[in-house]
């Protein structure tokens, strides 16, 4: 076994259907006086019903979360904070809503109680995205990790079909490159691969049947695993390159991710061939990017950047992009294996 460093990052994790339950008493546990419940207008209902939980503790919702965590969101809820006197956040929803969780997080310090509704595992995370004047910018900070997760599975039973395959393909990425990391060690490995098995098994039942509370269940488990490797090591190639779609050809996130994630495995595939093995175990398929890309067809995951509305033209311009800012990836970024990827993932072949 090879020398390693492992860091576990801090998180209570209260996890099972009807969890949500559980909300005041970790309120009161934190000793919160004024929570100031966060989600999306598409979520204000469920912030609502969350708020209403909390009683005497609550300080109202601020439901203008979005994707991106655009500044001058935080702006708005900033100032919400001051006015209300707000001493801690409680985030339902997915990155979006995370998001601005951490943000607040990060100019105050505040105590953040985050209720996942996706797979996306932001919660998991000391990474905050934010975008300003059309420009996304990355931090990693212990301020803005949050202090309490509660995984309450009832909440992910309304997450449309389509977007629960493609946030399980988001998630089953951060595994696949935890796998492959410069910085890794075989107690991420673990969870990556035990992450990556839970989806295998959990999203085609969704597909059938969005409602499946075990499914959801083992999908929800799947998505903590798979997050917290996303928080523990680097990322690499097709988190960059997913990056670069997505900011500069203004494609959606969980979506980019699902399209890209076999196309990204098969570039890297030869210069990593234990993480390619443990994968394919994972998925119980001979090959990982082909198990990959049959798992996503599967689930009725988008298979094209074509279908994302990115146009044939822009393919060129998109490999100039990925080969500008050089990182370090199991296999090094050449241009003509990078073209070829992309131009893999636009029409949608097999990898
Ligand atoms: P999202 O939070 O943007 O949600 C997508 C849409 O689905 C929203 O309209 C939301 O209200 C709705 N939705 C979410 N859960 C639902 C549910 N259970 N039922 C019904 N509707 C629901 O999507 P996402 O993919 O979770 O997050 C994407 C964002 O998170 C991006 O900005 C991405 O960069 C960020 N992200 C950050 C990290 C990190 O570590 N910092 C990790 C992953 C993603």
């Amino acid at each position: 076994m090879r020398r390693f460093v492992h860091e576990s990052l801090p998180a209570r994790v209260v996890f099972g259907a009807g969890a949500l339950a559980e909300l005041p008493a970790e309120v009161e546990r934190l000793d919160l006086r004024r929570a100031l419940t966060l989600a999306t207008p598409q979520q204000r209902e469920s912030a609502e019903r969350t708020a209403a939980l909390l009683g005497g503790r609550s300080a109202g919702v601020f439901t203008e979360a979005e994707m991106h965590t655009p500044v001058a969101v935080t702006e708005r809820a900033m100032e919400v904070v001051r006015e209300r006197g707000v001493d801690g956040l409680v985030a339902v929803g997915g990155g979006s809503t995370t998001g601005l969780a951490k943000a607040i997080a990060l100019r105050t310090d505040l105590t953040q109680i985050v209720a996942p509704t996706t797979y996306a595992g932001s919660e998991m995370t000391p990474i905050l995205g934010e975008t300003k004047d059309g420009v996304k910018t990355t931090i990693r900070d212990r301020k803005v990790l949050p202090e309490v997760v509660i995984y309450d599975v009832d909440l992910t039973l309304t997450l449309p079909s389509a977007l629960s395959a493609t946030s399980g393909l988001n998630a089953v990425a951060h595994a696949m490159e935890a796998l492959y990391a410069r910085d890794g060690d075989p107690i991420i490995s673990l969870k990556a691969e035990e992450g990556v098995r839970a989806f295998a098994s959990a999203l085609p039942r969704i597909a059938v049947d969005a409602l499946d509370r075990e499914a959801r269940s083992d999908a929800l488990y799947g998505a903590w695993l798979c997050g917290s490797c996303l928080g523990a090591v680097g990322m690499a190639l097709h988190h960059k390159l997913c990056h670069v779609l997505g900011g500069s050809f203004d494609l959606p996130h969980a979506e980019t991710h699902a399209v890209i994630l076999p196309h990204a495995a098969a570039y890297n595939a030869p210069a990593a061939p234990e993480a390619m093995a443990r994968l394919a175990r994972a998925l119980g398929v001979a090959d990982a990017p082909r198990g990959l890309w049959e798992l996503a067809k599967r689930i009725g995951a988008p298979a094209s950047l074509r279908q994302l509305g990115m146009k044939r033209e822009d393919i060129g311009r998109a490999v100039d992009l990925a080969l500008l800012n050089p990182y370090w990836n199991p296999r090094p970024i050449e241009r003509e294996g990078v073209a070829h990827l992309i131009e893999a993932a636009w029409s949608g072949s097999p990898p």
